[in-house]
């Protein structure tokens, strides 16, 4: 039986599981020196907490969600996204009664949404984001969008646009609701089924629409500033200030308002054009909620947060050649010469990887020449040859695989001697240096 993976769902392997790594290690990173701390809540919740959190008449929760019931007969969700997971965790731990507000966290896992499958659309995907709970003010608002950037930008790309709009204050986006029915209903006969929805549940909804036909309806449709109250608008140009004296490039986008009903006031989206100007549309996403932790059960405290879609960023820095698919270089090759040096060389390299060499072992019939090849193909540094002789003399031949020079070493200096090879060119103990010597580990060593 041939099982496949499930529709829209996607393998992580070989080597790209490594840029996945370095994506996630550098949202983390910067998370961290912005002083957020990570937050990790159940990839299940009950399905209440996103009718509620998210929002009815969101795409996510009227068509999207992975639902069920479990053995005890509770309607649970797969988590569509992680905002209202977060704020939850803090209302349940009560993290609003600390003095240190806001709480500033970030997190990093699957969602699921039964969406259309297609090019960076799946069912299951990664995000990564931060949310900033407990505060109302602009500068909290402005340093996630900043946070965002910066590590687009630590990721190599280059020509990523915030763009930001206002969705207003209550009053003012009861009024510019108001306008798009007004303006709507005599069309609405010919709009899509969603949008037919949408116009009662939500009308600012519509203006999400990808249908072309409905699109270039939303293009004339009322703009949201004209419907501002003076307050919401000052707010919003208090944010475009800030950002002016920052270097992050961003315009502002009338027509953004986020598929997530949660949002109140400033909104952002960071949008991406490759080299070759295909644009990726938006790689991540945010903005202000005032209302969400008080409607999960909490105090009446704002938030705000950004959410990346990883597999996104993924695509966009394979198409623009900024991370390729690399191995990487094994250290050392253990090759047996026949069956009865295997047992040998199996205990070798367990103390070789114990000390924290990256080892592989050859653990089938091979001829030397093949075995040779097979270094090579892999990028070892050395390679340790045991045969008869080296066992009986409790010996092992070190061959750089580079210079091609070898030598038979006692095992009792072997380490010494391997340490000795590695730590020439390098001051880093984790020994995986490239063939310029640079280290590429992801941990703290000193000197690197
Ligand atoms: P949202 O939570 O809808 O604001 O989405 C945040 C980010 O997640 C988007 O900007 C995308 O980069 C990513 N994203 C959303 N839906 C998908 C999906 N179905 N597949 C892959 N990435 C997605």
């Amino acid at each position: 039986m041939d099982i496949k993976n499930v529709k829209g769902t996607h393998d992580i392997i070989l080597g790209e599981a490594k840029i996945y790594e370095h994506i996630e290690t550098t949202m983390r990173a910067f998370a961290e020196v912005f002083n957020f701390s990570e937050f990790r809540t159940p990839i299940i919740e009950p399905n209440e907490l996103f009718v509620r959190g998210v929002g009815e008449s969101s795409d996510v929760v009227r068509k999207e969600m992975y639902t069920f019931f479990d053995k005890g007969n509770r309607l649970l969700a797969l988590r569509p996204e992680f905002t209202a997971s977060i704020v939850r965790s803090f209302i349940n731990n009560k993290l609003y009664a600390t003095r240190d507000l806001p709480v500033k966290t970030y997190y990093l896992g699957p969602v699921f949404r039964y969406e259309r499958p297609q090019s960076g659309r799946y069912r299951q995907f990664h995000q990564f984001g931060v949310e900033s709970l407990g505060v109302k003010n602009v500068l909290s608002d402005v340093e996630t969008a900043i946070l965002g950037y910066v590590i687009l930008s630590a990721l190599g790309l280059e020509n990523v646009t915030l763009k930001i709009n206002t969705l207003g204050d209550k009053a003012s986006r009861d009024n510019y609701r108001q306008a798009l029915k007004d303006y709507f209903a005599p069309k609405l006969e010919k709009m899509c089924d969603d949008c037919k929805v949408r116009y009662d549940v939500n009308p600012l909804r519509i203006l999400d629409c990808k249908v072309p036909e409905d699109h270039a309806l939303v293009l004339k449709a009322p703009k949201i500033e004209d419907y501002l109250s003076k307050e919401t608008k000052d707010k919003f140009y208090e944010v475009v200030d800030i950002l002016k004296e920052t270097d992050v490039p961003f315009e502002i986008d009338s027509t953004l308002v986020r598929g997530l009903d949660y949002y109140s006031e400033f909104v952002y989206e960071y949008h991406y054009t490759s080299k070759k100007g295909v644009d990726y549309g938006a790689l991540g996403a945010g903005g202000h909620y005032d209302d969400l932790i008080e409607e999960l059960g909490g105090p009446r405290l704002s938030g705000v947060g950004f959410s990346f879609g990883i597999e996104r960023i993924y695509a966009v820095l394979k198409d623009d050649g900024i991370f390729q698919d690399h191995k990487e270089a094994i250290d050392l090759y253990v090759m047996p010469l026949d069956e009865e040096a295997r047992e040998s060389a199996f205990y070798l390299a367990n103390v070789l990887r114990t000390a924290g060499y990256k080892t592989e072992i050859n653990l089938s019939d091979t001829k030397i020449g093949a075995m040779f090849k097979k270094a090579e193909k892999i990028g070892a540094k050395f390679a340790l040859i045991i045969g008869e002789n080296e066992i009986n003399n409790k010996t092992v031949i070190l061959k750089d695989l580079k210079t091609k020079e070898q030598e038979e070493v006692d095992l009792k200096v072997l380490l010494e001697k391997i340490d000795k090879n590695f730590g020439e060119n390098s001051e880093c103990s984790c020994h995986h240096q490239d063939e310029e010597g640079s280290c590429h580990c992801h941990h703290d060593d000193e000197g690197e």
